[in-house]
C-alpha cells in the first residue's frame, strides 16, 4: 500500500486537557521534553555505559526537573502546541522509548509517587510477533559477550553468510560518533554498524543467530523484555499516553517510501486496534526521519512526532519534528538555560 492510496485514518478523541489553559504566556513558554530508555537497578544495564539510569538517578533527575520546571502531561502539551492551551513559562514532559518492561516495573510506580504522567513509545513487532528488536539484542549481546567477542562473532557470521561484500568498509565513522556521542568511539562504531549501516534483514539474521548461540531463544526473551498489551492498557487507564515507535524499530530514513509507509501504518493500526482510537504521538526510532517521513506519520493518523534533536520545544515548533533532550543531557541543558538568564 502506498501513502497516496490510503484514506483510512483512525477516528480520534479530543485530548482531555484541550481548552483547559493554565496561566502563562503561550508565545514565550518553552517545554523541555526528556527522553528515557532503560530505568533499572539490575545488571546488565546500570553499569555498562548503555544509555540508562538506575532508579536512584531517575528519582534524582525528577527532583531536579520538578525544582526547575512545571510538569505537564501529553494532552496538555499537545493542546499547547496546537495553540489551544497555555502552559507555564518553563514546563517539562517525560517520554520513554522502546516499550521496555522497566517502564511498568520501575518507571510508572515512581512517576505515580511524583504525580507525573508520561508518554511511552512502543514498537509494534514485540507486541505482534513476540520478537526481540535488534537494538536490544545488541545491548544484551554487548553485555554478555563484550565488544571484542561480539565483533568477532559478527565478522565470522558475515564472512560465512554474506561474503560478497566488505561490510565494515561501509561504516561512516563520523556519523557513527555523532549519533552515539555518549558512547566510546569503538562502541559507537559497532552500534552504528549494526543499527544503521548493515541492511536490516542481514542485521536481524546475524543477531538472532548469535543471540540464540550465546544467550537463548530471542522469542522467549521478548516475553519478559517488553510491555504486554495488559501492561499498556493498565498504563493508559492510569493516565499515561501510549505512542507509536515504528513497527520494526528500524531507522525510517534508510527505507524506501513504500517501506516507511508500511512500517508506520502498521504501527498506527496495531495501537488503534489494541488500545483504542485516542490521538497518539509518534517518536522516530533512532531519531531517523526525512521530510517525507513526517508526511507519512501525519497521514497514518499520528497527532505529532518527536525527534532526538537536542533542544527545548517552543510554542511555534513543527508538530512532526519536536525536539527532545536525552536524560544524559538534561543537566547541561538546565545549566545553559540558567546561563542565558543571568546574561
Ligand atoms: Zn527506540
Amino acid at each position: 500500500m502506498t501513502p497516496q492510496s490510503s484514506s483510512a485514518s483512525p477516528s480520534h478523541k479530543t485530548p482531555s486537557a484541550e481548552g483547559h489553559g493554565q496561566s502563562g504566556n503561550r508565545s514565550s513558554s518553552q517545554c523541555l521534553v526528556v527522553m528515557y530508555h532503560y530505568v533499572r537497578d539490575t545488571e546488565p544495564f546500570s553499569s555498562h555505559g548503555i544509555s540508562g539510569l538506575t532508579t536512584r538517578l531517575f528519582r534524582q533527575q525528577l527532583d531536579t526537573l520538578c525544582a526547575h520546571f512545571e510538569p505537564i502531561d501529553w494532552p496538555t502539551f499537545y493542546a499547547w502546541t496546537k495553540g489551544k492551551a497555555d502552559i507555564g513559562p518553563r514546563s517539562f514532559l517525560v517520554t520513554f522509548d522502546d516499550g521496555l518492561k522497566d517502564h511498568v516495573q520501575t518507571v510508572t510506580p515512581i512517576l505515580h509517587e511524583y504525580g507525573l504522567r508520561g508518554v511511552f513509545f512502543v514498537s509494534g513487532q514485540p507486541l505482534a510477533s513476540q520478537m526481540m528488536l535488534t537494538a536490544h539484542m545488541l545491548h544484551l549481546l554487548l553485555a554478555h559477550l563484550g565488544e571484542t567477542h561480539l565483533q568477532q562473532a559478527l565478522r565470522s557470521y558475515l564472512k560465512q553468510h554474506a561474503p560478497e561484500r566488505d561490510w565494515w568498509a561501509t561504516l561512516d565513522c563520523v556519523k557513527a560518533v555523532n549519533m552515539y556521542h555518549y558512547e566510546s568511539v569503538s562502541r559507537a562504531h559497532l552500534k552504528y554498524f549494526v543499527n544503521v549501516a548493515l541492511p536490516v534483514e542481514l542485521t536481524r539474521h546475524a543477531l538472532e543467530n548469535i543471540f540464540q548461540a550465546h544467550i537463548g531463544s530471542p522469542r522467549r526473551w521478548s516475553q519478559h523484555w517488553y510491555l504486554s498489551w495488559d501492561d499498556l492498557s493498565a498504563m493508559q487507564s492510569e493516565g499515561h499516553t501510549i505512542g507509536g515507535h515504528g513497527f520494526s524499530h528500524n531507522p525510517l530514513a534508510g527505507m524506501s517510501l513504500p517501506d516507511q509507509w508500511h512500517d508506520i501504518k502498521r504501527s498506527a493500526r496495531l495501537l488503534h486496534d489494541g488500545l483504542g482510537a485516542d490521538q497518539r504521538p509518534f517518536s522516530y526510532p533512532f531519531g531517523s526521519f526525512t521530510q517525507a517521513t513526517t508526511d507519512l506519520v501525519q497521514q497514518a493518523g499520528f497527532a505529532q512526532a518527536f525527534s532526538t534533536n537536542r533542544s527545548l520545544v517552543a510554542s511555534n515548533a513543527g508538530l512532526f519534528d519536536l525536539p527532545r533532550v536525552d536524560t544524559i543531557d538534561v543537566d547541561a541543558v538546565i545549566h545553559e538555560i540558567d546561563l542565558c538568564q543571568t546574561h
